[in-house]
């Protein structure tokens, strides 16, 4: 039966965030109706939800450099060797094409782009950089020349027009001018041409992408060096350990936090299209879900395995009603472990290794959803994405799932992450706050579906070096539980 009192205190955190959604429209709807505030009341009342907003942003950088410095290293120190390897090649490429599946489906059904007319006047901003501008900024992200820096601020290239004019002046020799003064121009025959001026500059906002590529290394380099990289794996270890508990605080003060947030969003709503835009959004999260978990993930396992991918699902039902009831791939475990073993009758060794670890960096459903619901929020801040912010998105999407606990709502967090990445304000995960909780858990059924596909795949990739090894010997993992 149901052994550990985490499994309670789950459940527990999931009730208290649904309820506190539910008060919040409550106390928003009365206030809205009764209250009659000002629009400074309306700042002072929704202060408890900007302190859950301070502290969600406050724990991005710790957590970011602690959980991606200790998963790299780990992954080197497991003895496990080619086994570990094709589990991680599996783990990368399913959460890519989950995250370009998410990609393409919110960019084709732009749930937060506005229909009506007057609405569309807003939009059509011409867009300050080029593709080119936007793929070079992208890779000096990915190498901040100063790593404290890299901690409060990013590298965005602007364009200015400036006008150039050239002419002849009274001496008749040839000169060319920007533009500066009103006199310069007057005294010249006319010849203005408009041109771009480029200007490097660096603005508000963590270089998320700079830190992770920096991280990734630093923790490779740290796992391979054995002996002497000990005590700094062992440090972010610690760290790695005492962020996440800091995070679990931060979980029992987010129902507060939210009661607030969302009673103050509905307040201050006067566009009701948000929960048009809203419906369409949870519908793009879940299509996506649905094609990765009947499409993509069985016709993977199909080519590899070559066995009905849906009976392999069918064995699992048990683990994925968990994971849906519960929306933790975590506690789900147990109950993954018993499916995949006695159902499906995947080798020990292989879910030793590929479920447990899987439960914490492959998320295939939480990488889909933080892609979808970035470019979401972008689209209602009219932000027209470039191709330098679509691959940041992607890539922090795919970061955020494997840094993101097998907890309720894990997702939630780190998906301010990806928002201050592209620059988006991190107050609009208020607007998806609001159906989370239930979006939560089917992305945590994809999380606990994508590992067990994993352990069929990885079991039969790995027929030989298991029929190598003694069937007796155990094989050498750190379990992270
Ligand atoms: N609840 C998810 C899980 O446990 C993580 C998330 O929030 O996306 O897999």
């Amino acid at each position: 039966g149901c052994s550990c009192p985490g499994f309670l205190r789950k459940n527990w955190l999931l009730l208290s965030t649904v309820v506190a959604v539910l008060l919040g429209i409550g106390v928003g709807v009365l206030v809205r109706e009764y209250g009659k505030l000002s629009n400074l009341d309306k700042f002072y009342f929704s202060f408890p939800g900007e302190v859950l907003m301070r502290m969600l942003k406050l724990i991005i950088l710790p957590l970011i450099i602690s959980s991606m410095i200790t998963g790299v290293a780990a992954l080197d120190s497991s003895v496990s060797g080619k086994i570990g390897l094709r589990a991680v090649i599996y783990y990368f490429c399913t959460t890519v094409i989950a995250v370009i599946l998410g990609i393409v489906l919110v960019v084709t059904i732009k749930p937060g782009v506005p229909q009506t007319a007057d609405e569309i006047d807003r939009v059509g901003s011409t867009p300050e950089v080029s593709t080119v501008d936007a793929m070079l900024d992208l890779i000096r992200n990915m190498f901040p020349e100063n790593l404290v820096q890299a901690c409060f601020q990013q590298y965005k290239t602007k364009r200015e027009k400036v006008e150039v004019t050239t002419g002849v002046d009274k001496n008749s020799s040839i000169f060319t001018e920007e533009s500066v003064t009103s006199a310069t121009t007057a005294e010249v025959s006319e010849n203005k041409t408009q041109e771009y001026k480029i200007v490097g500059m660096y603005s508000d906002g963590i270089n998320v992408l700079g830190l992770i590529v920096f991280c990734l290394v630093f923790g490779m380099v740290i796992g391979k060096m054995g002996e002497k990289g000990q005590v700094l794996v062992d440090f972010f270890n610690a760290l790695n350990e005492a962020t996440m508990s800091i995070v679990q605080i931060i979980m029992w003060y987010m129902p507060i936090g939210i009661v607030f947030l969302i009673a103050g969003k509905i307040i201050e709503v006067e566009d009701w299209e948000i929960f048009r835009k809203l419906g369409l959004y949870m519908a793009t999260v879940l299509s996506g879900l649905a094609i990765h978990s009947t499409v993509i993930l069985p016709l993977i396992y199909l080519i590899i395995v070559r066995k009905n991918p849906f009976r392999f699902a069918m064995g699992m039902a048990q683990a994925l009603l968990t994971a849906l009831m519960i929306s933790s791939s975590s506690a789900t475990l147990p109950v993954t472990f018993r499916c995949a073993e006695e159902k499906n009758f995947i080798d020990k060794r292989i879910t030793r290794f590929v479920l447990p670890v899987g439960a914490t960096i492959n998320m295939d459903g939480t990488a889909l959803y933080e892609a979808v619901a970035a470019v979401f929020i972008a689209q209602l801040n009219d932000l027209e994405l470039d191709i330098g912010q679509i691959v940041t998105i992607s890539v922090t999407a795919t970061a955020a799932s494997i840094g993101a606990a097998g907890v309720p709502q894990a997702g939630l967090v780190t998906m301010v992450i990806v928002l201050s990445a592209v620059g988006l304000p991190a107050e609009d995960v208020t607007l998806i706050i609001a159906v989370d909780w239930l979006l939560d858990r089917f992305r945590t059924m994809v999380n606990v579906l994508g590992d067990a596909f994993g352990t069929g795949i990885v079991e039969k990739l790995s027929k030989k070096e298991l029929e190598q090894m003694d069937v007796n010997s155990e094989v050498n993992i750190v379990n992270p539980f």
